[in-house]
């Protein structure tokens, strides 16, 4: 069986470096294709509240028989449920919806900055963490000034930050800053949401022809080698595992520098600075 790298974070627990993420996986599916994604080998799994389908995440970890020390569950804490109190309801309902008493990881999902509570979030993480009820605590979708502000505000720096990021769009600041601090980067979004032609870009497809892989299995490859997290997601049982087979090949150092080339500021999420929810 496949064993997947692992990287350990700044609380010294270990995260496989690749996952399967379920953003916009149909709740009603969610049992199926999770179950997909665990048979193809994946056992980090990244949900959040807002997508409506961790009752079906839990579902297919429960009747996999999988142990719990070999899973990785990551959950968020969405925007509205930001504040000390809201947090900790938050994190119950998740852990309750998941059928688990606590998850490997837990971000807050966005800054969210207009509501003024990302610093008195990041403090109810860090005692749900000395609850029990997250092995990790982190952030998404956090810009250097959010970063420095929670570090200065409390006592952990936070394990992961997940951004937006993939070939166009690569966030060199905020690694900058997170490698110099000890935080490691989750990159979503990393085949580009499917929103640009990530795949006909010659750089991708000659690096595919080279290595008889698919471009898809070139751009994981490229975050793999960047050391990055990333837990790419798709419906089909066959991408699913076509995203899992990447550890029977390497980019060369050329390969990789043609991608890194490519960044071109082309964000195709929101932008954190400018987000209304
Ligand atoms: P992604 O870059 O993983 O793209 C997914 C799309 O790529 C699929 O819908 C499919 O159309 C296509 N695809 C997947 N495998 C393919 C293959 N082998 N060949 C061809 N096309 C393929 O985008 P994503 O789902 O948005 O990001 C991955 C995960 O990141 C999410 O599922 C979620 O867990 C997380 N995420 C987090 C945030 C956040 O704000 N923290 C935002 C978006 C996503």
């Amino acid at each position: 069986m496949t064993t997947v790298p692992t990287i350990t974070l700044n609380d010294g627990n270990e995260i496989p470096q690749l996952g399967f993420g379920v953003f916009k996986v149909d709740p009603d599916e969610t049992e199926r294709i999770v179950t997909d994604a665990l048979e193809a080998g994946y056992r980090h799994i990244d949900t959040a509240a807002i997508y409506g389908n961790e009752e079906g995440v839990g579902r297919a970890l429960a009747k996999s028989g999988i142990a719990r020390d070999e899973l990785f569950i990551t959950t968020k804490l969405w925007n509205d449920n930001q504040g000390t109190q809201a947090a900790h309801a938050a994190i119950d309902e998740s852990l309750t919806k998941l059928g688990l008493d606590h998850v490997d990881l837990y971000l807050i999902h966005w800054p969210s900055a207009f509501r003024g509570l990302y610093t008195e979030s990041w403090l109810a993480l860090e005692e749900i963490k000395a609850a029990g009820k997250a092995r990790s605590i982190g952030v998404s979708n956090f810009q250097v000034p959010h970063l420095e502000e929670i570090i200065a505000a409390s006592d952990t720096v936070p394990a992961v930050n997940q951004i937006e990021l993939h070939p166009e769009f690569q966030q060199r600041t905020v690694r900058e800053f997170a490698v110099g601090h000890g935080i490691h980067i989750e990159a979503w979004g990393p085949l580009g949401q499917g929103k640009y032609d990530l795949f006909g870009n010659p750089a991708v497809a000659q690096a595919a022809a080279a290595t008889g892989k698919t471009p898809a299995q070139v751009v994981i490859r490229w975050h793999l080698q960047n050391g990055l997290i990333l837990f790419p997601k798709s419906n089909s049982a066959e991408r699913i595992a076509e995203n899992f087979d990447v550890f029977d090949f390497e980019l060369t150092s050329e390969q990789i520098a043609a991608i890194d080339a490519l960044d071109a500021n082309n964000r195709v999420g929101a932008d954190p600075d400018t987000a209304t929810f």
